[in-house]
């Protein structure tokens, strides 16, 4: 397992961010071939219309989001510490969104036509681990 000082993850600098949602977009399209910020693994918040914070997954050493899930969907990379979702597994119940104190974690997206409809979610910096 990797150690905790040898997690990596990307910072915003509250103090210099605008807002502007580039890194939204140039990260959906890195993560997903597509410009999309629901995609990003980054997410601005606008605190108010002054302050704006870029907020990314901090990679916790015992992530509460991991032990939070119900379904085991969510695991931890040995390698990186990065925080990975199994679709499959994944019901959306939300209970990891309300797990970490840091906002990292989103639904990614929704469709309400169909109740039997997968709700998937994206943890920020993280990738999604395919079946
Ligand atoms: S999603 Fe949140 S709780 Fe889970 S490792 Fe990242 S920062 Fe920690
Ligand atoms: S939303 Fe998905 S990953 Fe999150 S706790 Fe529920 S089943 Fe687990």
């Amino acid at each position: 397992m990797v150690k905790i000082h040898e997690r990596k993850f990307v910072s915003a600098d509250p103090d210099k961010c605008v807002g502007c949602q580039i890194c939204e977009y140039i990260c959906s399209w890195t993560k997903e071939k597509a410009f999309n910020p629901l995609k990003s693994r980054i997410r601005v918040v606008r605190v108010n219309q002054l302050v704006n914070m870029a907020v990314t997954c901090r990679r916790c050493e015992d992530p509460p989001c991991v032990a939070a899930c119900p379904r085991d969907a969510l695991t931890v990379s040995e390698e990186t510490g990065t925080i990975m979702v199994d679709m499959d597994k994944c019901n959306g119940c939300g209970w990891c969104i309300e797990a970490c104190d840091y906002g990292a974690i989103k639904k990614l997206f929704m469709s309400v036509t169909c109740v039997k409809s997968k709700v998937s979610l994206n943890v920020s910096n993280g990738v999604l681990k395919k079946p």
